[in-house]
Order: structure tokens, then sequence, then C-alpha cells
């Protein structure tokens, strides 16, 4: 869906670091602000530039096919 997204500074346990959308109550406070996008996979593409590990978080990016676990 359409919306700002974020991704997280800090990696999750497994070293994952999630992106958000805005108005995820788990938005961190640390995170890197990657833009305003279409959809959560032009979002996934830009925060690879940051991090290789990223994956969308389960509570806010609802684009099915990118929140399947790997
Ligand atoms: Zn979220």
């Amino acid at each position: 869906m359409p919306n700002f997204y974020y991704l997280n500074e800090e990696p999750q346990p497994s070293g994952v670091h999630e992106i958000h959308a805005d108005g995820c109550k788990f938005l961190p406070v640390r995170r890197v602000y990657l833009g305003y996008y279409a959809n959560s996979e032009d979002a996934t593409r830009n925060a690879k530039q940051f991090y290789e590990d990223v994956s969308v978080c389960e509570h806010c990016v609802t684009d099915v096919e990118f929140a399947l676990p790997k």
C-alpha cells in the first residue's frame, strides 16, 4: 500500500532489519526514513542498500508476497 516506509536500525534477534510503514505501533525509535513508496516491494529495494538482510513487518505491511517468511 502507498505509505511512508521506515527501516529499523536495530536488528531483530535473527539479524533481520524490519521495514515498517508509517502508523505502525511497532515503529522503532531508531529508524531510517526510506521514503514514500507505492508498495513495500519498492521500499524493500531501497532498504537493501542499507542492510543485506531485511524483511517487512507483518503487523503493518500487508503486501502478502513480501510478508512471507523466507
Ligand atoms: Zn510495523
